[in-house]
């Protein structure tokens, strides 16, 4: 396999534990803790991403060697590596939880890319320091999901953390799916991740709470000099340069609340130690996609009582979130105000790209407030498909004859639509072709437009589990071809209409499409 140049500025420039090795430990004056995966007997290479290799400069010939799989199985480290295993707190279902940390990631070492760096982290290779009571492991359900969803929302423009390889390790791994004593062996499976920082607003929380203010000063610094250098010295003073990153952190994470409710995505368990800060999408646990438009809907069935991290609220949990990590940097800053001020941009932030997306959506020139709120009320009258819906939108036009008609198919059960509902929608969508023609939009520059923004493929919850049945029972295929087909998530694929279609009656319930647990 080709080498890889690591240059480990995470490791070589913030503090180490003094220990190495998984000894379960609580982390003082340190970030991180060196600690190797641990070896496993069999593995399998199952999946590996072209295009995520590709960023690491890594050939379809380099994927398919033997050194890459032992490498990213855990079983061999390369020249230059630096295993270890990061320290962080967090907020869970927004209770203060203490020390959490990487208890089943393990960072390999981050590769020197030009001007740009990846660290190359393994999911499910084994305990650290942090893996409290559990074992470091995963499960090949939950790693396919991973594996999965990140290359999926990296090509439909989210900004995510990337999948760079899924290995079956040939060992058992004994997991309570349901959290209903039925705890059974599964597949055992390590995901190889890539991002730039996998830092989170856990990280810093993690330094605050254990007063560490030197500590927190001289992370916060790395942290910007390494990810975000154009706004290291941008200011006059250090206070300045915090205050201009907290505003960059508060913004990316608006824009990204954008893009999920834009495509549908219910990431789950937002709890503050899932949020990256750079405002990527990460840790795929319990998350779904819609279905049916319902703001109220969450997969995560450890939710289901609260309902925190339900859909419509994912834009308010962000600030929340933020609003954490604003506590935690304010001993750096000392005036609240600036932080409250980042806090309140975001929230307008959010709106104008929210108002931005929705017009994009309708394929309009502009935002028309009223038609867009009666559409997503009309949305929740009757079970409607959230992706058909937007995507047969583009396609109805004055010349449409019978326009409800064309829609008929977005519906889960027409029947359950009354007269008046389908007269109401009637009335909207004479109303929307009105407001796109008085704009000077065209029919076909609109369905265009809504054709770039609305995704015609997405990873349906029912998909992902069929693609886990079969896995499961050693058939790959049903991945390969779902990632291809999500390879190009805005074009229309005549050989892959199967994989658009809405969720059949008997995922309606069925563990896995619509219940998840963070068993994982
Ligand atoms: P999550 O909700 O999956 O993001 O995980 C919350 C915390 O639990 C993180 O600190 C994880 O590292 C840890 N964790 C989850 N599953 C395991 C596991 N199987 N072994 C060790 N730690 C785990
Ligand atoms: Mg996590």
């Amino acid at each position: 396999m080709k080498s890889l140049n690591f240059d480990n500025q995470f490791t070589g420039q913030l503090p180490a534990d003094a220990d190495t090795g998984s000894q379960r430990k609580q982390l003082k004056d340190a970030l991180f803790a060196r600690v190797n995966p641990t070896s496993v007997c069999a593995p399998t290479l199952i999946h590996y991403s072209e295009d995520a290799a590709q960023l690491l400069g890594l050939s379809p010939e380099d994927c398919a060697s033997e050194e890459f799989l032992q490498v990213f199985a855990g079983n061999k480290q390369l020249q230059g590596m630096d295993a270890h295993a990061t320290c962080y707190g967090g907020h869970q279902f927004g209770n203060w939880a203490g020390q959490l940390g990487d208890g089943r990631a393990i960072n390999l070492g981050e590769v020197a890319l030009g001007d740009k760096h990846l660290m190359l982290q393994l999911k499910g290779a084994g305990p650290t320091p942090f893996s409290r009571t559990a074992d470091g492991l995963a499960v090949l359900r939950s790693s396919l999901r991973e594996y999965l969803c990140s290359e999926a929302m990296h090509y439909l423009g989210v900004p995510t953390t990337r999948a760079l390889s899924l290995i079956t390790t040939g060992e058992d791994v004994v997991r309570d799916m349901l959290y209903d004593g039925n705890a059974a062996p599964e597949k055992g499976a390590v995901v190889c991740r890539l991002s730039s920082s996998f830092v989170r607003f856990g990280h810093f929380q993690m330094l605050a709470a254990r007063q560490e203010l030197d500590l927190l000063k001289e992370f916060t610094d790395f942290v910007i000099q390494r990810e975000f250098p154009q706004l290291d010295n941008l200011a006059e003073d250090a206070k300045g340069t915090y205050i201009a990153w907290f505003e960059e952190v508060c913004n990316r994470t608006a824009d990204l609340m954008v893009h999920w409710m834009r495509v549908g995505f219910v990431h789950g368990v937002m709890n503050t130690d899932n949020m990256s800060i750079l405002g990527e999408t990460i840790d795929y646990g319990p998350y779904g996609w819609l279905e049916g438009f319902d703001p109220n809907w969450t997969p995560n069935t450890t939710d289901a009582g609260q309902r925190r991290y339900r859909y419509g609220q994912q834009p308010a949990i962000g600030q929340w979130n933020l609003m954490q990590l604003a506590n935690s940097i304010l001993p750096l800053i000392e005036d609240p105000k600036p932080l409250e001020d980042a806090l309140t941009a975001y929230v307008t932030r959010y709106e104008a790209g929210w108002q931005k997306t929705m017009t994009a959506k309708l394929g309009l020139k502009a935002y028309d407030k009223d038609l867009t709120d009666r559409l997503l009320t009309l949305l929740t009258v009757s079970e409607t498909d959230m992706t058909l819906f937007f995507r047969a939108l583009a396609g109805i036009t004055e010349n449409t004859q019978q326009p409800f008609t064309t829609l008929e198919h977005c519906y889960y059960t027409l029947e359950l639509l009354s007269d008046a509902d389908k007269t109401q929608l009637k009335t909207w969508l004479a109303d929307y072709l009105k407001v796109a023609k008085t704009q000077g939009q065209s029919d076909e520059v609109r369905a265009v437009l809504m054709n770039q923004t609305n995704p015609k493929y997405v990873l349906r919850n029912y998909l992902s589990q069929i693609a886990i049945d079969s896995a499961e029972a050693g058939d790959y295929a049903k991945v390969d071809e779902l990632l291809q087909a999500l390879k190009r998530p805005y074009d229309e694929q005549p050989k892959y209409e199967h994989l658009a279609a809405k969720r059949p009656e008997w995922a309606r319930n069925k563990a896995g499409c619509s219940m998840l647990s963070c068993s994982s």
